[in-house]
């Protein structure tokens, strides 16, 4: 295991922003990481994963720690029940393409989402009405500072829409080595309601819904609709969708009766997408950073802007957002 100094990080992140780590080490070892966490016990350490939940806006002052610890390992637990431990380092389609092979139902609809197994805890990974605390069991992580290994249990990570207490209390105090879920073999309930998933499966002829039929449905909208940040330089979704008190929604609705809103137990929820694209964002271009030309929600980096480019266009977005509808966008992604 080898500590490398002066990295760049452009290739590490898929905004494919510059920024470069004073020290870099890559580790698929519990033991190597105890080591370089006890060599560098005086600073600060930042934990990178596939780099796709992550604005960089200057260089990494200390060590950065790339998670690359492997491994899927599959239990049965009688029933129809299967219980799947993945490495953090697993890349997290190749976990839900693992299961999705062996017709184990739960994460179908979380399909491509870019990214590693030990980062999906970290923001409670969700796309068309799934979210990981839904086949979540527990997970292991060590802590930084005082080198133990714990299990954090479901109920201990408090997850919550786009959170979890490695987000929030535990930010950056703990490393997560593993995730294990629990799947259901054959299974026959399928959420499909959520956006076009029904629709794509009517298209693509589906005569009888199964977890592939499903993750290939997702694959397929996601294709259509995200831009690949191979190609082009994002992070997924920038801002998370507000929730609004609903005696605020009432009064917001008379204004804008065309408004699409989803009730939650909290409030309502209105697309940030709308929002953005009700303030003139939508496909609009501003030197190397914009809003994509389909989702306007994800902002994207044309080739050469910076961190600090991408960041000050988003402050642009929750401006214009709070002046014109009074809600304040937050962001998702996670700004160093
Ligand atoms: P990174 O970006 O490397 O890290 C994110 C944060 O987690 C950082 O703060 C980092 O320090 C911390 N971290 C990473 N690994 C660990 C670890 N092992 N232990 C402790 N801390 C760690 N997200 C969704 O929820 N739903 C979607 O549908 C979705 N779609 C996306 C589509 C695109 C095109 C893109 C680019 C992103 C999308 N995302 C989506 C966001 C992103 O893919 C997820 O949040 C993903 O889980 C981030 O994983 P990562 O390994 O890239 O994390
Ligand atoms: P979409 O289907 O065009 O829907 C727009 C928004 O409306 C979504 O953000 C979604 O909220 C909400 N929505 C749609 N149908 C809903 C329903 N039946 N009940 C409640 N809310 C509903 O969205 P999209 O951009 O193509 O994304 C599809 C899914 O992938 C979404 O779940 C989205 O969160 C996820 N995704 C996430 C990221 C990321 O980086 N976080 C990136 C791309 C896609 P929710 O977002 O709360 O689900």
């Amino acid at each position: 295991m080898e500590v490398l100094k002066n990295i760049d990080l452009s290739g590490l992140n898929t905004f494919g922003v510059k920024a470069t780590a004073q020290y870099f080490a890559a580790f698929d070892r519990l033991e190597d990481l105890k080591a370089l966490t006890k060599e560098f016990v005086d600073e600060s350490l930042f934990i990178l994963g596939g780099g796709s939940n992550i604005l960089f806006t200057k260089n990494v002052g200390d060590l950065v720690l790339h998670n690359r610890i492997g491994g899927i390992k599959e239990v049965d637990e009688g029933g129809n029940d299967v219980r799947i431990t993945a490495g953090a380092g697993v890349k997290w389609h190749d976990l839900v393409m693992y299961c999705v092979n062996r017709n184990l139902g739960g994460m179908e609809n979380l399909s491509l989402i870019p990214g590693n197994a030990g980062a999906a805890p970290m923001q409670n990974i969700g796309a068309y009405g799934v979210e990981i605390k839904d086949v979540f069991v527990e997970l292991e992580a060590l802590h930084l500072k005082e080198g133990y290994v714990r299990t954090f249990k479901k109920d201990e990570c408090n997850f919550g829409y786009r959170e979890s207490v490695f987000k929030n209390e535990l930010k950056n105090q703990f490393v997560i080595l593993n995730i294990t879920c629990r799947l259901k073999r054959s299974p026959s309930n399928f959420n499909i309601s959520y956006g076009t998933i029904e629709k794509k499966l009517e298209e693509m002829g589906v005569a009888e819904i199964s977890v592939k039929a499903v993750s290939d449905a997702v694959i397929a909208i996601r294709q259509s609709k995200l831009p690949d940040p191979s190609i082009i330089g994002n992070a997924g979704s920038f801002f998370k969708n507000p929730v609004v008190g609903l005696p605020f929604f009432s009064v917001l609705k008379m204004k804008h009766p065309d408004m699409p809103h989803y009730p939650q137990q909290d409030g309502m929820k209105i697309p940030a997408a709308w929002l953005i694209e009700q303030c003139g964002f939508k496909g609009l271009r501003r030197g190397d950073v914009g809003c994509h030309k389909t989702q306007p929600l994800v902002i994207v980096n044309y080739g050469n802007a910076t961190g600090e480019d991408i960041l000050s266009f988003s402050e642009e977005i929750i401006q214009t957002v709070c002046h014109r509808f009074g809600i304040r966008l937050t962001r998702e992604v996670n700004v160093y």
